[in-house]
């Protein structure tokens, strides 16, 4: 699929967004960033999960001092979440963040915006502009009545305005809103009008199920524009879910290359084994995995062989029994109870197979 290449990049601590690199998946902490047990934690179970960069809130002086020690814990880049104060957003640089996540028209005064702009230059931070629907700037929604599309990029365009006259270019834009449409139609304009990298986000987006439902369908949309260099899904749950959503998004369109595809059908009245529980035990096994690979899990012998073929390594149940399939052949018939192990092993092998190539 196209993916747009033509972004500035720009660096984030050792990664770089936008221009011809991989979409990145982010998250958010749902911690007090004072608390550093509670974040690094939180930050480590999403860096396993394989999450590539995290935000987190620095909304006291207390968030912003727990920047220096978070950061010696962890080992992807962090970014500060600030409104307004751009005394929070010194010390998170000078506590060593990779980003701030700020709007410089929020600022204030003038020498307020130079000297975050310089202390982000000196020490090579990019910037992420957040525009949000429900947040417009009381010009904006006095010119267009209400948040839209176009009230959005204006808004982009106004921060961006403001760091280019400083001569900052590290910058990475996001438009987010909770509707769909609205967010689509604001990323697509932001694309036509200036070559920063996007973050894309639907915010509020909602709980595990609906949420994800809602973001695959506007971030998706994007990314099969080819638009997006990093994306965040906004999940009233726990965040390693967002990366598992970000992640399972971004395979559907092929823009990550290093993760394992669990292909399962839904069952029907043929079935004749317990499909949803090899199903789930399956997805689990193969979740971390980092090679490119297709598993298959069918319910029974009519489709199953068939669909095996397009897998790597695949199963289609059979009465009281499975038949194990490798790259299309059956290789052996395997009684219930012991399919998913015996599956696994094959998986094993298959994964040995990738890492030696
Ligand atoms: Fe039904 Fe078999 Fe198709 Fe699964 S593979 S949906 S059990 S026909």
């Amino acid at each position: 699929m196209y993916h747009r290449t033509e972004t500035r990049p720009v660096r984030v601590g050792d990664l770089t967004i936008g221009g011809s690199n991989e979409v990145i998946m982010q998250s958010m902490c749902t911690t007090k960033t004072a608390d550093v047990q509670a974040t690094v934690a939180e930050i480590l179970r999403l860096e396993e999960a394989g999450c590539q960069i995290v935000r987190v809130t620095v909304n006291n002086k207390e968030a912003a001092d727990a920047i220096k020690e978070i950061k010696k814990q962890i080992h992807i880049p962090l970014v500060a979440d600030i409104h307004f104060d751009h005394r929070l957003a010194l010390a998170a640089i000078q506590n060593g963040i990779d980003k701030v996540r700020i709007n410089p028209g929020n600022i204030g005064r003038r020498e307020k915006v130079e000297e975050v702009v310089k202390a982000c230059k000196e020490r090579g931070i990019p910037i992420r502009i957040g525009v949000n629907a429900g947040s417009l700037e009381k010009h904006l929604l006095e010119k267009y009545g209400y948040p839209t599309p176009d009230a959005m990029v204006e808004s982009a365009l106004f921060h961006i305005g403001i760091l280019e006259e400083l001569d900052f270019h590290d910058i990475i834009v996001s438009l987010k809103a909770s509707d769909v449409p609205m967010a689509i139609a604001a990323y697509s304009k932001a694309a036509e009008k200036f070559n920063y990298p996007l973050h894309l986000g639907i915010t509020e987006a909602g709980t595990l199920f609906s949420g994800a439902v809602k973001s695959a369908a506007g971030i998706g949309t994007l990314l099969h524009l080819g638009l997006g260099s990093t994306v965040r899904i906004s999940l009233s749950a726990d965040p390693v879910e967002e990366i598992k959503v970000a992640r399972d998004l971004l395979k559907t369109f092929g823009l990550i290359t290093n993760a394992a595809t669990l292909i399962s059908c839904p069952t029907c009245g043929r079935l004749d084994i317990d499909l949803f529980s090899v199903a789930n035990e399956v997805e689990s096994y193969i979740e971390k995995l980092k090679v490119p690979i297709k598993v298959s899990v069918l319910g029974c012998a009519v489709n199953g062989p068939g669909e095996a073929k397009e897998a790597d390594i695949g199963i289609a149940g059979a009465r009281g029994e499975g038949m194990l399939f490798r790259y299309g052949e059956m290789i052996r018939k395997v009684p219930e109870a012991e399919l998913v192990n015996e599956l696994k092993k094959e998986i094993d092998h298959i994964v040995a197979e990738f890492e030696r190539t």
